[in-house]
């Protein structure tokens, strides 16, 4: 999956308003400002770090 916001290669899946967008790690800390729901926060740390394993 391509990133939602660049060219480069998604690495997360973010949910967001039921829409799911791919975005690669750098677009993805700059949504993190975004989310302050800190259990979608924390989904989403989880998901990053199965990815990469
Ligand atoms: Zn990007």
């Amino acid at each position: 999956m391509q990133c939602h916001y660049c060219d480069g290669s998604a690495d997360v899946t973010v949910d967001k308003d039921g829409v799911k967008v791919g975005v690669c790690e750098d677009h993805f800390q700059d949504r993190l400002d975004e989310l302050s729901d800190s259990e979608t926060l924390q989904r989403l740390r989880e998901q990053l770090e199965i990815e990469r394993s």
